[in-house]
This record gives C-alpha cells, sequence and structure tokens, in this order.
C-alpha cells in the first residue's frame, strides 16, 4: 500500500466498544477502536492475546455472545450501519458482504457431515431455493477456488488434514463472494509451510474475490509479510496504525518499538528480546496511558491522560503522548 494512491474506504469502524459484563464489573475487551478498510486491502491487526483483536472481528459480524455486549460505536460497511442492523437483516449481509473465517475453524467443521454439504448449507442459507445441480457446481468450483480436489465435497472433516479443513472453512467464508473477508488467525495451528501455502490461497481468492481483508493475529513476522497496513492493539485499544513498511521502519509507539525488537533477526541470532511486564487487567485497566506500566518512556502526563490514537505524519496514526513533545524527536529517537 506504501506510496499507493488511496482507494475507496469499504469499511469505516468508529469508536467501537465491546464490554463482557461479569460479576466483578465490565471487562472492557474492546475501547474506542477505530479504523478503515479500503477496498482491495489487507490490514493486519496484530497485538498479544486478551488485547481485542479477536473481539474486534467477532464485534464487527455482530458475534459477541453474552456476557459480552458492543456498547457503543458504528461500523459502516459501504454506507451500511452495521450495528444498528435488525438480527434478521444482519444474518443476510453476514457471509453474503463481510464473512469470516473463526479462530479455530477447522475444529468448527460439523464432523458428522460431509464437506460439501457444509458449503452448500452457507449457500442455502441466504439464496431461496437454489437448483440442485447449480449448487453443487458451485460447491465443487469453491473447492477448486481454494485449490481442494472438488472429489473433497464427498469426504467427511476427520479424513482432512489440518491445512485442507482450513481451506475448507475459507471455501465457507467466500461462498457468497463476501467484499470484506475477516480472517482471525487462521493459520496459528499450523505448520510454517502449511501456513504458507494457506495464505497464498487466502490472498489469491480476495483477488479473484476483489475483496478486502483484515488479518487478525498476534505474530507480527507473519503479519509484515502479508499486509499492506497493520493496526497494533493493545489493552482493547489500538496503539499505532500504519503502512506496514514505515510502521516496521521507524515505529512510533513505544509498544511497536518493543514489539518489532522483539522479532527474531538474523543480526540478532540466539538473542531473546521479550517486552517486560505483562498485559494490563482489563477489568481494571490502569488509569492514563494503558501501557503506563510497561513502557520505558513513561511521563508523568502517561497515568492521567488516556492518549488518544491521532494522526502524527502521513498515514501514521498513534495513541502516545509522545507526540505531544514533538514527532521529529521521536522519530529520531532522541526521547
Ligand atoms: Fe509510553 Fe506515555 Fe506513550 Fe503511553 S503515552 S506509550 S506511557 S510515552
Amino acid at each position: 500500500m506504501e506510496g499507493l494512491v488511496v482507494s475507496r474506504v469499504v469499511l469505516r469502524v468508529q469508536d467501537l466498544r465491546v464490554h463482557y459484563h461479569t460479576p466483578r464489573g465490565p471487562v472492557r475487551a474492546v475501547e474506542g477502536v477505530g479504523f478503515e478498510l479500503r477496498a482491495g486491502e489487507r490490514l493486519g491487526l496484530v497485538g498479544e492475546s486478551g488485547s481485542g483483536k479477536s473481539t474486534t472481528a467477532m464485534a464487527l459480524m455482530q458475534l459477541i455472545r453474552p456476557p459480552g455486549r458492543i456498547e457503543g460505536g458504528r461500523v459502516e460497511l459501504d454506507k451500511l450501519e452495521l450495528l444498528s442492523l435488525a438480527k434478521e437483516e444482519m444474518r443476510s449481509v453476514r457471509f453474503s458482504r463481510i464473512s469470516l473465517i473463526p479462530q479455530g475453524v477447522m475444529n468448527s467443521l460439523n464432523p458428522v457431515m460431509r464437506v460439501g454439504a457444509q458449503i452448500a448449507d452457507t449457500i442455502e442459507a441466504h439464496e431461496e431455493r437454489p437448483d440442485r445441480e447449480a449448487l453443487q457446481k458451485r460447491v465443487r468450483s469453491l473447492l477448486a477456488l481454494v485449490e481442494l480436489d472438488p472429489a473433497t465435497a464427498r469426504m467427511y472433516p476427520h479424513e482432512l488434514s489440518g491445512g485442507m479443513k482450513q481451506r475448507v472453512g475459507m471455501a465457507i467464508a467466500v461462498a457468497l463472494r463476501p467484499q470484506v473477508i475477516i480472517a482471525d488467525e487462521p493459520t496459528s495451528a499450523l505448520d510454517v509451510v502449511v501456513q504458507k501455502r494457506v495464505m497464498d490461497t487466502l490472498f489469491r481468492v480476495q483477488q479473484e474475490l476483489d475483496a478486502a481483508v483484515i488479518l487478525v493475529g498476534h505474530d507480527m513476522g507473519l503479519m509484515a509479510q502479508c499486509v499492506d497496513r497493520i493496526g497494533v492493539m493493545y489493552a482493547g485499544r489500538l496503539a499505532e496504525l500504519g503502512p506496514v513498511q514505515s510502521l516496521l521502519e521507524e515505529p512510533l509507539h513505544p509498544y511497536t518499538r518493543m514489539l518489532v525488537e522483539s522479532l527474531p533477526s538474523l543480526e540478532r541470532k540466539g538473542v531473546f528480546r521479550g517486552i517486560p511486564g505483562l498485559p494490563p487487567s482489563l477489568l481494571e485497566p490502569p488509569p492514563g496511558c494503558p501501557f503506563h506500566p510497561r513502557c520505558p518512556q513513561v511521563m508523568d502526563r502517561c497515568s492521567d491522560r488516556v492518549p488518544e490514537l491521532e494522526e502524527v505524519a502521513a498515514e501514521r496514526r498513534a495513541a502516545c503522548h509522545l507526540h505531544a513533545e514533538g514527532f521529529d524527536k521521536l522519530s529520531r529517537g532522541i526521547l
């Protein structure tokens, strides 16, 4: 995406908030998340476990289950505000316009149903009485699209490898040609070689459908190879958002910088750099910037005021008070 013409926004998320209501109080899993997804773009949402990235994905699909609740915000899919849709209306949008490859999709297939029937089910749930023969043909071509032998349609999930099951999940997610595909940790249970092949297939399918993709994951290294822009999440908020190359070369937020520095490299062979401390409790988040208890650049104001995600440079946004001190100093590493 770096240096490319900015294209049309297909999905606009504003001030999204999701809380889980527990006897001890609300767990603020997503707190004021906002971003845009552009036509044909691959946007990565990356963060540690519990950072809110998967909850954000589920909220976009309106698949948050009690005790979770979407507390507020807007999710506009090509001018259609999803959060105000009735359940029935959202059901017709789900899969046909915005679709999800859920985390652990390989375990969510029905074990006693043939793969082809599971794909056909998704189509039948959205289209009235599709012609049987045409439906079978569509199932076979969807399997071919995700690089599976069309004969796979007659197999049961237990007869498939992990990578094949992941591809079936992908076929279900794209069966109705959605504009937006959300892939939540789509390859986390696969070995590295299979991971690469499944990702290649996902992006080829994306191009064929002319869709935009939100890739959710915890692996910054994998993300860096796959997406155009990255949104770094921390404690339910976006800490930083920007094009992948400049974000990796010149991280603005101290957390992003530490994440990037923790990536393995040939120069630092054998040296493992983690991020000291633990993510905060979302039940009782620290006041001010949620990263302040771990931040090596913490200042007085950091424990008082929550930093907003603000435009710091072209295409670059960060939620960090350091920018009030001067972006130039920060980028030159003086701060
Ligand atoms: Fe660190 Fe303060 Fe920036 Fe938070 S706002 S990341 S504590 S410098």
